[in-house]
């Protein structure tokens, strides 16, 4: 804890040269900004003393908690080791390990894991590896993409050419590869329910397929839930459909677990959800446990092979960051993934998620809830200013901001998904610690919509 004074320097530095991602700078120099200090359990410390639950996991991140002794050993561990060394042509120890470990939790068939550091570069490597599969193969028109409705696959240029929230994304499009988007199921606002939207996103896909399977390298998809659109959970059987169409068709099935990765859907991963088997399947997130900056691509035996071939014919994957592999990333997310095995997180995840939805099941009614949306710890409530005719709050009434903001005011940690509040505790997070928070949330909720 500092006192009020260091606090203003803080912030005036802060203010003058920090230039924060997905921030209107004008809004934040405007308020008094949150500095973080520390970390504890699912609670962060902000440098006055203050407590918030992280309710919202650093930004779907965090899975065990925070300063986690196991965590914090791995890293010190290997940090007594080596920190770095490339993996250009040469290996370490935490890199091998993860490979075979994540393999070994990994829907079957995923046999090889390219690392990468974002969710971002995870994506733009299944991409590329996707393109360049087909073009080993001689088979060269097959270079575009489907994408679904809303779809958010990170913010470099490739990651964002498959993507689809015009509020993010239409400045770039100039700058982007253009890719086929097909409806994303929003059973709460499709007029047929979820058999409608369901059937109408099957049918958008089979028709391109049917049509122009021969220049479309792969589908990327955020499986069962899509995230930053809003928390929107598939219809059931979805996501196993979309797969068959993609093996049906020859084109390739890239499944972005980014979010949903690593026990936060109730299954390790949400494939898992439906037994399907991607051909590529990009991991980050929660892969360290929220800690370190490391994320992976997995891929099949049939997508390496395309690639392996003499030096003579030039057919490498041509492409690495500077931090591939990093050991203490490597390590740390090793030790996550035993914690996560040790105490049986994933099935903790399944128990606690009906706790959650029983604690949320009367924000259902309020005059303001719309849908209260969840897939295991993954929640987000689209608040309507019209319950009846499901009409929206206009973008100037920003009201996940505001619902937010009384939640912090009240103790607790989210950032909202435009009029979605959202709400994605760190896994490891006790049943009364869920309790204190879903009261926040109800309360911040009603007091922001109702006002009182
Ligand atoms: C967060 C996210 C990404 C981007 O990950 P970064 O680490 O922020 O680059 C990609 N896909 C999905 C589904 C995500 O939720």
């Amino acid at each position: 804890m500092v006192v009020a004074s260091l606090y203003e320097q803080l912030a005036a530095l802060d203010k003058s040269h920090v230039w924060h991602p997905f921030t209107q700078m004008r809004d934040y120099n405007n308020a008094d900004p949150l500095i973080i200090e520390r970390g504890e359990g699912v609670k962060l410390y902000d440098v006055l003393g203050r407590a918030y639950y992280d309710g919202f996991s650093s930004v779907w991140l965090n899975v065990h908690g925070h300063n986690v002794p196991e965590l914090n050993q791995a890293i010190t561990d290997q940090l007594g080791r080596v920190a770095h060394s490339t993996l250009l042509g040469m290996a370490n120890i935490p890199a091998i390990e993860l490979a075979e470990k994540l393999v070994r939790i990994a829907p079957a068939g995923l046999t090889k894991v390219f690392y990468s550091d974002s969710g971002a570069t995870g994506v733009e490597i299944a991409l590329k590896m996707a393109y360049q599969y087909w073009h080993n193969r001689g088979v060269y028109a097959k270079k575009s993409f489907i994408t679904m409705n809303q779809a958010y696959h990170g913010d470099t240029i490739g990651a964002v050419s498959v993507g689809a929230i015009p509020l993010y994304h239409d400045v770039f499009r100039p700058l982007l590869f253009p890719s086929h988007v097909v409806p994303y199921p929003y059973s709460y606002r499709h007029e047929g329910g979820a058999v409608g939207a369901k059937e109408e996103t099957l049918s958008a896909i089979q028709t391109i397929l049917e049509t122009r399977s021969d220049e479309i390298a792969a589908l990327i998809v955020e499986p069962i839930v899509q995230g930053a659109s809003g928390i929107i959970v598939m219809p059931p059987g979805t996501l196993r459909d979309i797969a068959s169409l993609c093996r049906k068709y020859g084109v390739l099935f890239i499944a972005d677990e980014v979010a949903t990765g690593f026990g936060r859907t109730g299954a390790m991963f949400a494939c898992d959800l439906e037994g399907v088997s991607p051909d590529f399947m990009v991991v980050g997130k929660g892969l360290t446990g929220g800690y370190l900056p490391v994320a992976a691509t997995l891929a099949t035996d049939e997508v390496y092979n395309a690639f392996y071939a003499d030096y003579e014919e030039q057919k490498s994957f041509f492409h690495g960051h500077s931090f591939t592999g990093n050991p203490l990333g490597c390590a740390v997310a090793l030790a996550s993934l035993k914690l996560l095995e040790d105490r049986k997180i994933v099935e903790g995840v399944r128990v606690k998620a009906d706790f959650v939805a029983a604690k949320l099941a009367a924000l259902a009614d309020r005059s303001h809830v719309g849908e209260v949306r969840q897939q295991g710890l993954m929640i987000g409530i689209e608040l309507v200013r019209e319950k009846a005719s499901r009409r929206s709050y206009d973008w100037a009434d920003r009201i996940g901001v505001r619902a937010s903001l009384r939640a912090r005011e009240l103790g607790m940690l989210t950032r909202p998904l435009g009029n979605v509040v959202v709400f994605i505790p760190p896994l490891a997070s006790t049943v009364g610690e869920l309790e204190e928070m879903t009261n926040i949330l109800a309360r911040a909720i009603c007091e922001a919509t109702e006002g009182s």
